[in-house]
């Protein structure tokens, strides 16, 4: 007997039909003598048709505790509806929202970490034989308000609950069969991987590729969870995510497009000391999450600077940085919001010289031109105008994979 956590995001639970189909896929496991823990998304689209409702009452800034209180509600539906269709098919369930399962966080609304998982109450209900089906993406802070985990966060309430319980296995049930070279629905020859450390997982995960939440492989790779990634339509092996895996002899794992991304141009900045330190400490102080930055050389006393911000904090740079007009002293300030950015993840790539210039030459051979470039040890990202972004995935997927 083992202790199973089984995540299914929106879409495996979009509609009747699909609820049922979790429940018997549940139910499953369950006959074969194993404790069940369950943790479901909101169904579909919900979630976007909750911020779209926000919007209607408050389009520039709700407040952000109403945000999560209305947030919340969506996997409130999700955990109700499947616990009825396991009822319905026979067999004992119970759902939990996040407070009532002991998710604990901090109070960075919107965006919360998962400080602990009290199980007990999960536990008290497993033990009575129950199916225990959480409410993802959710917890309570201090105050106890009600908080969310970030979009895409019900991979990391499983992670959390795998960790906490110490689970046998943490399965994550989406709409595609695994975790593969490129997004499958975008890039058809994309190849799908038995296995991926959670190092170059996590890359991807950060750099765009949305079958995992980025926090939730750095939560599996902290607590040692192993996971697996499968299709909750299909019934066949996924692919694993753990610490160590065997060589592969491909140098590149994948390639992520991320499409929230928006670049800052400050033209004709004093080339004098301490400018980068206002700018960068402004941003901070309105947290504002830089990424990548660009100086240009200084040239008759002045310099530019660009960088790049998540596509929804672009406007909140813009005016902190207009608001210093008078200590800045420079000439114009723009915001490009058509951006792209694309990144291709290995760990095989840090001993391999030549990579960055074989990215580069898939792109000049695609006629597509580069805005700005980042490295790490095991990715290289490049940022390009939105519109040829899936061009230049397929182009930089087919040199090295293809
Ligand atoms: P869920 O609702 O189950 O959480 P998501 O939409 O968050 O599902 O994540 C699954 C989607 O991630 C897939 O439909 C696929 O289009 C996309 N995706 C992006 N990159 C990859 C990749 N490298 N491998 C697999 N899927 C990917
Ligand atoms: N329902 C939330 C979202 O759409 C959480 C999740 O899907 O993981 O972001
Ligand atoms: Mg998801």
């Amino acid at each position: 007997m083992s202790l199973i956590v089984k995540k299914f995001g929106g879409s495996s639970v979009a509609n009747a039909e699909r609820v049922f189909n979790v429940a018997r896929r549940i139910i499953d496991d369950y006959k074969k003598g194993n404790d069940i823990v369950v943790v479901v998304s909101a169904q579909g689209d919900t979630t976007d048709d909750l911020i779209a409702k926000a919007k209607e009452i408050n389009p520039k800034n709700p407040s952000k505790r109403e945000m999560d209180m209305l947030l919340a509600s969506g996997e409130q539906i999700s955990i109700s509806l499947l616990a009825m269709a396991i009822e319905t098919l026979g067999c004992p369930a119970v759902s939990l929202l996040g407070w009532q399962a002991g998710f604990e966080t901090d109070s960075h609304h919107g965006i919360s970490r998962i400080k602990r998982v009290n199980a007990e109450r999960i536990k008290t209900e497993i033990a009575k034989k129950n199916i225990v089906i959480v409410a993802g993406f959710q917890g309570l802070n201090k105050y106890d308000d009600i908080t969310t985990l970030g979009r895409g966060g019900s991979d990391t309430s499983a992670v959390a609950i795998a960790a906490s319980m110490k689970a046998d296995l943490c399965q994550i049930y989406t709409d595609v069969d695994g975790v593969y070279s490129a997004d499958p629905r975008k890039v058809p020859n994309a190849i799908k991987m038995d296995e991926i450390s959670y190092d170059e997982m996590l890359e991807l995960a950060s750099l765009g590729a949305q079958v995992l939440n980025n926090r939730s492989v750095e939560m599996a790779k902290k607590y040692n969870v192993e996971l697996e990634v499968l299709s909750s339509l299909e019934v066949k092996p996924g692919t694993i995510v753990k610490e160590t895996v065997k060589m592969e002899k491909t140098l590149i794992r994948g390639v992520a497009k991320d499409n929230n991304v928006a670049t800052i141009s400050i033209v004709g900045l004093q080339d004098t000391p301490g400018v980068a330190f206002k700018i960068f400490n402004k941003l901070a102080q309105y947290k504002v999450n830089v990424d990548i930055i660009l100086q240009s050389v200084g040239r008759d006393g002045t310099k530019d600077i660009t960088f790049s911000v998540p596509l929804d904090q672009g406007q909140i740079a813009v005016e902190a940085i207009e608001g210093m007009k008078e200590v800045l002293d420079f000439k114009s300030i723009s915001l490009n919001d058509s951006i792209s950015k694309v990144s291709i993840v290995g760990a095989g790539m840090e001993s391999h010289p030549g990579i960055a210039a074989k990215m580069f030459e898939a792109l000049y051979d695609a006629g597509i031109n580069i805005h700005m470039i980042s490295t790490s040890e095991i990715k290289i990202s490049v940022l390009i105008d939105a519109k040829v972004a899936d061009k230049a995935v397929s182009a930089v997927h087919d040199k090295f994979l293809g």
